[in-house]
């Protein structure tokens, strides 16, 4: 084959092993890692470069993260650090073919491994929207005295980054089909999605999980006696109780304990499950939460709420000059593997009912 069939062969194999891992991905995985994979590796062959990289900046927490790398595990930085945040702030190819002498390389890593840096070139993408959201990088052009070239090399990697881009940009508009944009908490699709994939898979390898739903007590009266902005106030305020309620489950997790002894672990961290079997908080609805607890049985659920509840009482929402007080009933129940997310979550809302039935601000996780 001559060289112009090498490539075209190249993109094509990459295309198609592409195309069956999209469709064979069975595990319900965010595959485009594996775009973000293949397509750095098509970019470092097509470059004719060493080592090939697909970064997101996250504009939110200001900092850059590589999606995939080739010969590296993920590097996160600071967004303005580096040739790629140089890159992306000025929105502009970068192309150096003597880095140690740039003032934007950072010369740590190559000192800490010895790896040598003689060329970069860093392209900037972009949404449809023309936002800059990643960059693709490549280093050190193989078989080649001068480096890297501006022109025909931007052609080459363009369509590995205009790729990596695009599934990017989807990875972001799906991240945010799950959100909720007034608490950060995950919302009714990101809970149908998670029990779909993650939560079922748990469930069928026997990991019991459980389910407490809450819901604001009176929560109308907050809106009408001090206005909906208090009320959004109030809902952000019970979002991160819960979530702080979550991590420390997580923090018990990490750190260890009798797996399914949730609760009593908080305080006591010994042994753990994987990050991959988490708890989260969503909100469900309106003032409406629902926690889904891993390892956890009804039991532990009930202390779990029963910690929330008087964390609520006692808190203090301050907003606009006043001290918000609110309280928060809880129904708890076990997660049924036989059932849909919709028939368990009936069973918690059945319980969540009652508890506002029988004088709201208290748990109940009986059956009727
Ligand atoms: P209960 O104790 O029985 O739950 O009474 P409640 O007043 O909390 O319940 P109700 O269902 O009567 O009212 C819920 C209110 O929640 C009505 C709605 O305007 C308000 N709400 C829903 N979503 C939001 C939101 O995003 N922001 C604000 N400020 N209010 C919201
Ligand atoms: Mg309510
Ligand atoms: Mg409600």
């Amino acid at each position: 084959m001559n060289s112009a069939e090498q490539i075209l062969d190249n993109i094509f194999t990459v295309m198609e092993r592409l195309y069956d891992e999209m469709r064979l991905n069975r595990d319900g995985r965010n595959n485009h890692l594996r775009v973000f994979e293949i397509f750095a590796e098509l970019g470092r062959t097509l470059a004719g470069a060493d080592r090939a990289s697909f970064w997101r900046w996250d504009r939110h927490n200001h900092k850059l993260l590589t999606t995939a790398a080739t010969d590296s595990e993920q590097i996160v930085i600071d967004e303005k650090s580096g040739l790629v945040g140089r890159a992306i702030s000025e929105n502009r190819t970068l192309v150096t073919n003597d880095p140690y002498n740039h003032p934007d390389f950072n010369a740590a890593v190559d000192k800490m491994t010895g790896y040598v840096t003689k060329s970069v070139l860093v392209m900037p993408v972009a949404n449809c929207r023309g936002e800059i959201i990643g960059a693709f990088q490549v280093i050190n052009k193989l078989d080649s005295e001068t480096g890297f070239d501006e022109i025909s090399d931007v052609k080459r990697l363009s369509i590995a980054a205009f790729i990596c881009g695009m599934a990017l940009e989807s990875d972001i508009f799906f991240a945010d089909s799950q959100h909720d944009k007034l608490t950060g908490l995950k919302n009714r699709f990101g809970l149908n999605d998670d029990f779909s994939t993650r939560y079922e898979k748990l469930l069928r390898e026997g990991t019991p999980l459980a389910m407490i739903m809450c819901d604001i007590d009176f929560f109308k009266r907050v809106n009408d006696t001090f206005g909906h902005n208090a009320g959004d106030a109030i809902l952000k305020h019970v979002a991160k109780i819960l979530r702080d309620s979550i991590d420390k489950l997580d923090d018990a997790y990490r750190w260890g304990g009798e797996q399914r002894d949730v609760a009593s672990n908080l305080d006591n961290r010994s042994a753990f499950p994987s990050r991959e079997s988490s708890s989260d908080a969503y909100r469900w609805g309106g003032e409406e939460f629902i926690l889904i607890l891993a390892n956890a049985t009804i039991d532990d659920a009930k202390i779990v709420a029963e910690r929330i509840r008087s964390t609520v009482m006692n808190s203090v929402c301050n907003f606009d000059g006043d001290a918000l007080k609110i309280t928060m009933s809880f129904g708890c129940s076990e997660i049924s593997a036989a059932l849909s997310i919709e028939d368990n979550v009936k069973i918690a809302d059945e319980r969540l009912y009652r508890a506002k039935q029988t004088g709201r601000n208290k748990v109940v996780a009986d059956p009727l």
